[in-house]
């Protein structure tokens, strides 16, 4: 008797069990997760149509402020604009935008920009400084591409290449997935991209060696390299020396990313912000140190032996 009950009972015990650790199965839980994956499918309809309609009043804004000669091409969240012809425009947008924005969100963001983001292509020296006279009333022309956050533009002067629309469209997909981003790390990780290469299955963007490092070595010959600790802690840009400061930043985003640990911290810092707003917890907790002296050694090695 009692053995026939547990055989009777055993497998509806075990039914029940599962149930309760996987939650709703069956015909009533398929129906809810349908109705789920609906109502998402619905908000990110209503959101796309949202941004496309956002993106053609900005366009429409930039056409009353712009030479009738520049033209504009919409794809959403972008919008391109330049002194140049829509088939250019659109290449700039499928062979360069795309790529770039795809790698780098794929190793760092999560928030998709909900917002349109304007990108104007000049194609000289000239109508550079023109786009920004009238759209800020200042050249501009210290910078071969600037990055407005208050209206999410880049313009860039596209005689100088395209490493810089890398550099600015970091910027922007980082300013809408982490509007918070330490500047140092927002300006490292921005100039990182500038000189850089897809990897062979286009899931990255990697950093390559590039001109600031110059301005690294001579700091480092002379004994004016700043501790990493003063990079995460004081205002970026405001020394004497904001060239040394760019180059350190740019290059001690190289050393993580060499260390495979770039993409991680980029997503602890976003994750502690709230009580780690410079990023140095996040930063020991990577490298299993409780002083940021220990980092700034290794960087120091690193860039010793690589220089
Ligand atoms: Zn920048």
């Amino acid at each position: 008797m009692w053995r026939s009950l547990a055989l009777v009972a055993g497998p509806i015990l075990l039914i029940g069990l599962c149930y309760a650790v996987a939650g709703p199965s069956g015909p009533a839980g398929g129906a809810l997760r349908e109705s789920q994956v609906r109502l998402a499918r619905e908000r990110s309809a209503t959101r796309a149509f949202d941004l496309n309609a956002d993106c053609h009043s900005a366009a429409h804004e930039l056409q009353q402020r712009l030479p009738e000669s520049w033209t504009f091409v919409i794809r959403p969240p972008y919008v391109l604009g330049g002194d140049l012809p829509s088939e250019t425009l659109e290449r700039l947008h499928r062979e360069t935008v795309l790529p770039t924005a795809r790698a780098i969100g794929v190793c760092y963001f999560d928030e998709a920009p909900s917002e349109p983001i304007t990108i104007l292509a000049a194609s000289s020296d000239q109508s550079y400084r023109d786009c920004n006279r009238r759209l800020e009333n200042r050249s501009r022309e210290e910078y071969a591409g600037v990055y407005s956050r208050d209206a999410r533009r880049i313009v860039l002067n596209l005689s100088t290449g395209e490493g810089t629309l890398a550099h600015e469209l970091t910027h922007a997909l980082a300013h809408a997935d982490f509007a918070d981003l330490p500047e140092w790390f927002d300006e490292g990780l921005a100039s990182l991209h500038e000189e850089s290469e897809f990897s062979s299955d286009g899931l990255e963007l990697i950093g390559r060696d590039n001109w600031r490092r110059k301005f690294l070595t001579e700091a480092l010959e002379f004994d004016r390299l700043p501790p990493v600790e003063r990079l995460l802690l004081e205002d970026f840009g405001r020394s004497a020396q904001p060239q040394v400061e760019y180059a350190q930043a740019r290059f001690f985003c190289l050393f993580l990313q060499e260390r495979r640990l770039l993409s991680h911290f980029y997503r602890k810092c976003r994750a502690t912000h709230d009580l780690d707003p410079t990023g140095s917890l996040a930063l020991c907790d990577l490298f299993g140190c409780e002083n940021p002296a220990v980092i700034d050694r290794a960087f120091r090695e690193w860039l010793q032996v690589v220089r």
